[in-house]
C-alpha cells in the first residue's frame, strides 16, 4: 500500500496519534488525555485525524489503525473492557471511525498491536513466533506466529492476565472472576497484596524502593507476585512454545525482584524445551502500540 497509515493508541489515561511509515518509522507523536465516555473518546480521535496535515507533514494518509484497551471483535467493536475506559464495551469503534473519517479502519487490542510491532521490528524481529506480555495496571498478552498475530476466535487470544493461579486463589479480578494472575501480579495487584499482608497501602514504586533496600516484607511480596506471573507464563509457553517471550509495561520498572522471580518460576515450572525460552524486554517501549496499529492498518488487520 502506498501512502502512510495513521496509528492511534487509546489508553485509559492518554490517547496518542502518529503517522506510521511502511518500515514502522513514526512521525511526531501527538498525545492528549483520554476523555471520559465513548463518544468523547471517538470525537478526540476524529479531531486528531483532522489534524493529520500537522501529523503527516504533507504525507498522504491512506488508512487508520487503532490500538485500544479491551477485547475487539473482527468488526472493530469492543466486546468487553475493564473500568479503565468506562462505557467502552459495545462501542463500534471501527464502523464509526471509518464512517466519520472516510478511511479504511482497522481496530485491534492494544497488546495485540504492541506484539505486532515487537514481532516485526522489535525484540522478536527475524523470529517466527513471539509471546508478548504487558504487565501494568492489568496484564495483557498476545501471540504472533509465522502467519502473523493470532487474534483468536473471539479476539480474546493472549489474555495472559486471566489465567488461574493457585497463588491468587480467592482474590477478585478486574474481569469479574477471581484467582487470576492479574489480581496478584499487576500494579494494583501488588499494592493490594502488600496491603493484605502488611496492613499498609504503598505505591508499587514505594514497594520497589523498600525491596531495593533489602526490606524483607517488600521482597517477599514482589517474589510472590513474580512467581505467580512466572507460573502462569510457564503454562502458556508449554502450549505455544514460542521462540521468545517479550515483556513490557510499568510493573516491570519496579525492579529485578518481580522479573527475576517470574523468570525463575517460568524456568522451573515449564516443560524442558519451553523452559529455556529467551525472555526479553520490549525494544520499542511505549510507542509500540502506535507502530503495531499502523502495521495492522496497512495489512488490513
Ligand atoms: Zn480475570
Amino acid at each position: 500500500m502506498t501512502g502512510h497509515a495513521l496509528g492511534i493508541d487509546i489508553g485509559g489515561t492518554k490517547t496518542s496519534a502518529a503517522v506510521v511509515a511502511a518500515d514502522g518509522t513514526l512521525g511526531p507523536v501527538r498525545t492528549e488525555p483520554t476523555p471520559r465516555g465513548p463518544q468523547a473518546v471517538l470525537d478526540l480521535v476524529v479531531d486528531l485525524i483532522r489534524d493529520r496535515t500537522a501529523l503527516a507533514a504533507g504525507a498522504e494518509i491512506t488508512c487508520l489503525g487503532v490500538g485500544t484497551a479491551g477485547v475487539v471483535d473482527e468488526h472493530g467493536t469492543i466486546t468487553s473492557a475493564t473500568s479503565t475506559l468506562p462505557g467502552w464495551a459495545g462501542t463500534e469503534v471501527g464502523v464509526v471511525l471509518a464512517r466519520r473519517t472516510g478511511l479504511p479502519t482497522t481496530v485491534l487490542n492494544d497488546v495485540h498491536a504492541f506484539a505486532t510491532a515487537e514481532a516485526r521490528i522489535g525484540a522478536g524481529r527475524g523470529l517466527p513466533s513471539l509471546l508478548a506480555v504487558m504487565v501494568g495496571t492489568g496484564i495483557g498478552g498476545a501471540f504472533v506466529g509465522p502467519t502473523g498475530l493470532w487474534r483468536g476466535a473471539t479476539g480474546t487470544a493472549g489474555s495472559v492476565g486471566h489465567v488461574s493461579t493457585p497463588l491468587a486463589t480467592g482474590l477478585p479480578c478486574s474481569c469479574g472472576g477471581s484467582g487470576h494472575v492479574e489480581s496478584i501480579a499487576s500494579g494494583p495487584g501488588i499494592v493490594e497484596l502488600y496491603r493484605a499482608r502488611h496492613g499498609t497501602t504503598l505505591t508499587t514504586r514505594a514497594i520497589a524502593e523498600l525491596a531495593r533496600t533489602g526490606d524483607r516484607q517488600a521482597v517477599e511480596v514482589l517474589t510472590h507476585a513474580g512467581a505467580a506471573l512466572g507460573e502462569a507464563l510457564a503454562g502458556i509457553v508449554d502450549v505455544l512454545d514460542p521462540q521468545v517471550v517479550v515483556l513490557a509495561g510499568g510493573a516491570l520498572q519496579i525492579g529485578p525482584g518481580l522479573l527475576g522471580a517470574a523468570v525463575a518460576a517460568l524456568r522451573s515450572t515449564a516443560l524442558p524445551g519451553p523452559a529455556r525460552v529467551p525472555v526479553r524486554t520490549s525494544e520499542l517501549g511505549a510507542v509500540a502500540v502506535l507502530i503495531g496499529a499502523g502495521f495492522a492498518a496497512r495489512s488490513g488487520g
